[in-house]
């Protein structure tokens, strides 16, 4: 099967092309035609097999010919990060279409969310918590809503969703559409089935079966902001054992020692441990003693951990086949993994040559709630020393560090600023 024989409409076909799918997966395969003729689904299937895309083309094709300005899809979701991921997936599946998302969580104002309902959107993906107040603040309204999606349902049960859950359920139509996805099924999540399906068609990807391959994200940030970025996405990325990959000794030292700082058992592994001190680090990692190493690209040779479900390039390595190689450590075998890539503009060239590789475009992400303007500020939290300076910026480099250092004593921060955006 492909995706044309899915008779989905040309400008949503151009948004699976954009993204490079030629294949549906399993779960695509299975969950796509019924949701497409109207029925409820009941899908069983975790991160990684593709389950985004297999409620996010139905609602477009079913969205593409309706009136603008009513909110015709409502998704919920357990946490900002996967939101935010799944807004993304519409974007990029809809960029053809005009259909418009908006996310909705807490943790940022609600002005400017009020703001952009108003303005007109299309399909909604929510946390709970904020799009309860919404409603209740009667500044979001359901009465066109068409299909009605959970997603991670399961988890968002565990995370105690379930009231909030049943409360948003009263709020939009009983007429409706609804695909509800989990990757396990719980006595709970069998009772939340049959309270808010109708007549589910249950599909469900062999959980053995190698579900996909390694997701490649993107996360483009200034190198100061590295460590920051780095802390946020741990924040809010479900992992088990991360591998993360820095480009010197120096730095993969500095940077265990950081996360260490943050709550994160972590080990590091750089040249200037003994053999024992090395194996004790690579056992203590294997057996989830410690959840993050961080090594460089030497100093990992020859690691082999199964379950590693991130790997992650603090610093982008130099060529396409030292990215392949560090990504191969994660989704291995049957399991699914993701490699996170912080980039920075200096890593543009290798980054085209990885796309170029791959025949696919990575996607970039944002964290939304992350200050991406925060300046560098000289002998604070300016990343870490060692990043990759060539000789010939160096000098150059050493002029602006003295001339903030200048400011910033007879001005205070102001004229850093000033400074910066001259
Ligand atoms: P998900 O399980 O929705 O988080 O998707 C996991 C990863 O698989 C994402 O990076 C998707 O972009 C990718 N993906 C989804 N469907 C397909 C497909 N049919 N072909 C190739 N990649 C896909």
């Amino acid at each position: 099967m492909n995706f044309d024989s899915l008779d989905l409409f040309p400008q949503i076909l151009a948004g699976v092309q954009a993204l490079g799918y030629s294949t549906p997966t399993p779960i695509q395969r299975q969950a796509i035609p019924p949701a497409l003729k109207g029925q409820d689904v009941l899908g069983i299937a975790q991160t990684g097999t593709g389950k985004t895309a297999a409620f996010v083309l139905p609602i477009l094709q079913r969205l593409v010919k309706r009136p603008r300005g009513r909110i015709g899809a409502l998704v919920i979701a357990p946490t900002r990060e996967l939101s935010d991921q799944i807004r993304t997936t519409f974007q990029a599946l809809g960029c053809q279409t005009r259909l418009r998302s908006l996310p909705i969580y807490g943790g940022v104002s609600m002005a400017p969310q009020v703001r952009d309902l108003r303005s007109g959107v299309e399909i909604i993906v929510a946390c709970p918590g904020r799009l309860l107040d919404h409603i209740r603040q009667g500044t979001i309204r359901f009465s066109n809503l068409e299909i009605l999606v959970l997603d991670e349902a399961d988890r968002m049960l565990d995370m105690g969703f379930l009231p909030d859950i049943r409360e948003i359920v009263k709020h939009v139509p009983t007429v409706r559409q609804t695909l509800m996805f989990a990757a396990t099924m719980p006595d709970d999540i069998r009772t939340l089935t049959r309270e808010v399906l109708r007549a589910p068609i249950t599909v469900q990807v062999d959980p053995t079966a190698p579900a996909a391959t390694v997701t490649h994200a993107l996360y483009p940030v200034d190198s100061h902001l590295k460590t920051d970025l780095l802390l946020q996405l741990l924040r809010y990325t479900e992992t088990a054992s991360i591998l993360i990959f820095t480009r010197t000794k120096h730095r993969a030292q500095r940077l265990g020692k950081r996360l260490e700082r943050a709550g994160y058992p972590t080990t590091s592994l750089q040249g200037n441990l003994s053999q024992n001190q090395r194996q004790a680090a690579i056992r203590g990692f294997r057996n989830g003693s410690y959840r993050v190493l961080v090594a460089t690209d030497i100093a990992a040779r020859g690691i082999d951990v199964s379950r590693i479900s991130h790997v992650i390039n603090y610093d982008m390595p130099d060529t396409t086949d030292a990215y392949t190689h560090r990504i191969g450590r994660t989704g291995r075998a049957e399991k699914t993994g993701d490699a996170f890539s912080l980039v920075t503009r200096e890593d543009e060239a290798v980054v085209r040559n990885i796309e170029f590789v791959l025949g696919a475009r990575l996607e970039r992400r944002r964290l939304n709630d992350f200050d991406y303007q925060r300046p560098a500020l000289p002998g604070k939290d300016n990343g870490f020393p060692g990043q990759r300076q060539t000789p010939r910026n160096q000098p150059e480099r050493a002029k602006t560090f003295n001339n903030w250092r200048g400011r910033i004593r007879s001005e205070g921060n102001e004229g850093l600023y000033r400074l910066r955006s001259q």
